[in-house]
């Protein structure tokens, strides 16, 4: 292969900034290499993220070919569809903060999932995390965090149907002791530069915090890794790789220009050269699990000894999104951070054998208006009684013009918002599914019915939850409807040779030397809990093998 031109050049580049990413780029600069870090999407300071409908139209959705350079990316494939995000700080900005470690029996070497690393491999690189994004369960025993109706009910249900239930880490800064929710955090240098307020419970985490409460990577990885000397280049997509003579790789990326008005400087490209190369002899891709597969598959000519596994052991984490409606209790879904509970199924109490979560994924007030819809037919025939009275009294002389209480009465119970929460599980689906390019576009075939009997297993137990709760399981568009994953994992497995997965346990790609990649797309298989904790670790623990090396 001809010589690439020479461009800048650094001792390593990351590609993407999620949680592989940030860990990288952190962990690499802070041992004093020259670290160049490239995200496709933009910075988001606190109260950057859209909320109205033009905004959201405008600058939420990531399609560069129509000229949209927002936070969410959407996919439908045939028989799933996939939420991933675009962004400084990728998947964290729109997480619901759970930072579960994955269970120590799931580390298993069977026909489905051949992991080449065990549960004690990533003991201290999960501690590490867990210290840089401050990971805590809701301090729902203290003041002035009483405990959400959401948080209390979910452990109740999952009581009630005998399964273990706690409340699990959350990267989420709170008040201290006696401070109000609000309350500035104690200033720290950011990549934004700005300040930080303590969690409100607006309930938002999903759609980016507007006041910097969430401990998303901008704010831990990302800003330790620029503070140690880390170049960070934000609306820089990577596109092709090749190798140099002599080693190395040289990195073609191409810049979003019309993206990049209103940003800090120092997160941006100097230049406004709409395509450019840099060189290192160390690559991280990082650009998660659809990312780096897309840009692997797209790169093949480069890479010729790139494992026949790329692609393949894709899942989706086992996601399965359904509703509790009709509770009898009001579950308050807008109050607290998204994610409080969780209920755990292990592998051994599983009906398929197969480990899965269930959790309260509360929303914004938003939604609450949107599902109190439903419930207007028959709060308005309801309310034709008053009205007829009204009109009665009217008649007879009355002349009350305060109509308040109509327009309460209006809202009826308001059970249909209020008592219904929406439950999030996961698991252990089996990694069946396999990535490809048709030109530049990336498919995914994924079956679900091979993972029918972890399926039916959640979602009877999600049943029994509802049911709990005095209310009723609700999963729109019923069987049906189309599986969705925020979790999507594998596409680049690890594995202990070229013929079990695409890298090695440490992230290097077999048959391309000083090229890694470090994200969701190398899990072996589900991770069963929310996976960024254990994405994150695995990066600690590649980055820490690059630094000894
Ligand atoms: C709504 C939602 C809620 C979630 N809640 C949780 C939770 O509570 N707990 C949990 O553990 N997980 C949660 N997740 C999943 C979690 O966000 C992902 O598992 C995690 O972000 C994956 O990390 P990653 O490093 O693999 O990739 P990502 O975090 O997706 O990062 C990849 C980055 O690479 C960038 N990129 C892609 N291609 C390129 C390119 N060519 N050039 C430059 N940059 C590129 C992307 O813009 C992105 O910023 C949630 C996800 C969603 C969508
Ligand atoms: S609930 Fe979530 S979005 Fe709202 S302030 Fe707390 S962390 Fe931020």
């Amino acid at each position: 292969m001809a010589a690439e031109p020479r461009g800048e050049s650094f001792d390593a580049i990351v590609v993407g900034s999620g949680f592989g990413g940030s860990v990288a780029a952190c962990r690499l600069a802070q041992a004093g290499r020259n670290v160049l870090l490239l995200e496709r999407g933009q910075p988001y300071p606190p109260g950057a993220f859209p909320r109205t409908p033009r905004a959201v139209r405008d600058g939420a959705f990531w399609r560069p070919r129509d000229g949209r350079h927002g936070l969410w990316e959407l996919w439908r494939f045939p028989g799933l569809g996939a939420v991933v995000s675009s962004g400084l700080g990728g998947g964290s900005l729109i997480y619901a903060n759970v930072a579960l470690r994955k269970d120590e029996a799931t580390f298993v070497d069977d026909e489905h999932e051949r992991w080449p690393l065990s549960y004690a491999d990533l003991e201290p690189h999960y501690a590490r995390v867990e210290a840089m994004q401050g990971a805590a369960p809701y301090p729902a025993d203290r003041e002035p965090y009483a405990s959400t109706p959401k948080t209390n009910a979910l452990l109740a249900a999952a009581e009630q149907v005998g399964l273990d239930a706690f409340r699990p880490n959350i990267a989420v800064s709170f008040a201290p002791d006696g401070s109000p929710p609000g309350t500035p955090l104690e200033p720290a240098p950011n990549v934004h530069g700005a300040p930080r307020y303590a969690c409100r419970l607006c309930g938002e985490c999903i759609v980016g915090c507007q006041y910097g409460a969430k401990n998303t990577l901008d704010y831990t990885y990302l800003s330790a890794a620029q503070a140690a000397g880390a170049t960070i280049r934000c609306c820089c997509e990577a596109s092709l790789i090749a190798p140099r003579d002599g080693g190395g790789w040289t990195l073609r990326y191409r810049q979003h220009l019309a993206a990049k008005a209103g940003h800090r400087a120092e997160l941006l490209d100097p230049t406004d050269a709409p395509e450019r190369a840099v060189a290192a002899p160390v690559v991280v891709l990082a650009s998660g699990t659809l990312g780096s597969t897309r840009f692997l598959l797209a790169n093949r000519p480069s890479l010729p000894r790139l494992s026949p596994r790329i692609g393949t052991g894709f899942s989706g984490n086992g996601d399965l999104l359904f509703f509790v409606r009709g509770a009898d209790r009001y579950l308050e879904p807008s109050v607290g951070p998204t994610i409080t509970a969780t209920a755990k199924v292990s592998d051994r109490m599983s009906p398929s054998g197969r480990e899965f979560f269930l959790q309260d994924a509360g929303a914004p007030a938003a939604c609450e208006w949107l599902w109190q819809a439903a419930e207007a037919p028959a709060d308005l025939w309801r309310l034709r009684r008053s009205l007829w009275r009204r009109l009665g009294g009217r008649l007879r002389g009355d002349r009350d013009t305060s109509i308040g209480g109509l327009a309460s009465e209006a809202l009826g119970t308001a059970r249909e918002s209020a008592a219904m929460l929406p439950l999030l599980g996961m698991g252990r689906d089996l990694p069946g599914g396999r990535m490809t390019l048709h030109g530049d576009d990336l498919q995914v075939s994924w079956d679900d019915r091979e993972s029918h009997a972890f399926f039916d297993g959640m979602e009877a137990t999600g049943r029994a939850m509802c049911r709990a709760l005095g209310g009723r399981m609700w999963r729109p568009g019923g069987r049906l409807a189309r599986l969705v994953t925020v979790h999507p994992l594998g596409g680049c497995p690890m594995g202990r040779n070229a013929h079990e997965g695409v890298v090695d346990s440490y992230g290097r790609v077999f048959g391309a030397d000083g090229l890694y990649v470090a994200d969701g797309s190398i899990m072996p298989g589900p991770v069963g809990a929310n996976p960024s904790l254990t994405i994150a670790a695995v990066a600690e623990r590649i980055a820490a093998e690059m630094v000894a090396a």
